[in-house]
């Protein structure tokens, strides 16, 4: 067993296991995050590309949920944002240095530890014992899960298979569609004069919009559902691929140089479960919340996991 096991584990570094892990931590009680990326942030992410800021998940923020505006005041006070430009949904906000500042600043003075892929949970008399892929465990009497609802229920599927099930059930509900996107780099000029930000690729069935242009020469792609799952198990390098010749075809001047694209399996979902997050009374201790719970954005995500740690 690993050492100095905490009150409460929870499992996800992204938005919404950071906002709850805030609260936790200013309630004083002793919190572990363990997530399975490099950062922290899940579908928040940036990397940076020729010096600039390419946010390949989530681009921008509402803050219209004034419960969560306050966990994230001293975060929020560290972060350089701004009204999101136009193309982008015109009540929400964009970091200047990548949106990943949020979930960084979020996380500052958190205990967290990343590339710890939970592999099994399970119920050992009153705590909750995580499994991971080096072979580590952690205990805890409480539990907040936020991996997508899927992830989650594998969690349980040699453990408790009758949560497995009832989380399933959730994520038929929900309906998660996957994204494909892609952070392109134009080598010539500036990138094509273009004045919207959803730009169609192909005529008809729209293979791709143009999301983000950080700045006019680095873009950042996000193929549509149907395009998304059409290819949804081709190698990125085949994206790389077809994205470029897409490009050419539109844009013949300029030379477009596809960097990398990212599969969101997990990407939204298309409707939320219309509850705060999910537990069960002969589950003591275990929640799951996320963005499926109440709405598919930061602020959604945030928010359900924070109802939960408000009533710990
Ligand atoms: C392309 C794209 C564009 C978007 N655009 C917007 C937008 O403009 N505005 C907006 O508000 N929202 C947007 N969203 C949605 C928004 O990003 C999500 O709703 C929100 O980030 C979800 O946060 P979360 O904490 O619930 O989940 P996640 O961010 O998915 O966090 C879950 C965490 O769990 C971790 N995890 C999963 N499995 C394991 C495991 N086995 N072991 C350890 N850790 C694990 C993951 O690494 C991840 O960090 C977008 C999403 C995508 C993909």
């Amino acid at each position: 067993m690993s050492q100095s096991n905490p009150q409460i584990i929870v499992l996800g570094a992204g938005i919404a296991g950071l906002t709850a892990a805030t609260h936790l931590n200013e309630k004083g009680y002793s919190v572990l995050l363990l997530d399975k990326g490099r950062g922290v942030g899940g579908r928040v992410a940036t990397r940076r590309v020729k010096d600039f800021p390419a946010n390949h998940g989530a681009p921008c923020f509402r803050l219209d949920r004034p419960d969560v505006v306050q966990v994230w005041k001293n975060a929020l006070a560290s972060v350089a944002f701004t009204p999101a430009p136009l193309g982008l949904d015109p009540r929400a906000y964009v970091c200047a240095e990548g949106i990943s500042q949020l979930p960084k600043a979020l996380a500052k003075g958190l205990t967290v530890k990343l590339e710890t892929t939970v592999t099994q949970i399970e119920r050992q008399q009153d705590l909750w014992r995580l499994s991971t892929s080096s072979g580590e465990t952690w205990e805890a009497p409480k539990l907040l899960i936020t991996a997508p609802l899927p992830q989650a229920a594998a969690f349980f599927r040699t453990t408790d298979k009758v949560l497995e099930q009832r989380i399933l059930h959730a994520a038929d509900t929900v309906r998660y569609s996957p994204q494909w996107t892609a952070i392109v780099s134009w080598e010539t000029g500036l990138g094509p004069e273009i004045e919207t930000s959803y730009l169609r690729l192909a005529e008809g069935e729209a293979m791709a919009t143009i999301h983000e242009q950080v700045p006019r020469k680095i873009w950042v792609i996000h193929a549509s559902r149907t395009w998304t799952e059409q290819h949804l198990e081709a190698e990125a390098t085949t994206i790389v691929s077809t994205l470029s010749q897409e490009l050419m075809r539109h844009f013949p001047e300029a030379k477009p140089f596809v960097m990398q694209a990212h599969r969101w399996r997990f990407a939204r979902t298309e409707r939320p479960l219309e509850q705060s997050f999910m537990d069960w009374a002969d589950r003591p201790g275990l929640a799951l919340a996320g963005d499926f719970c109440l709405e598919s954005s930061l602020m959604g995500a945030a928010q359900s996991a924070l109802t939960w740690a408000m009533r710990q």
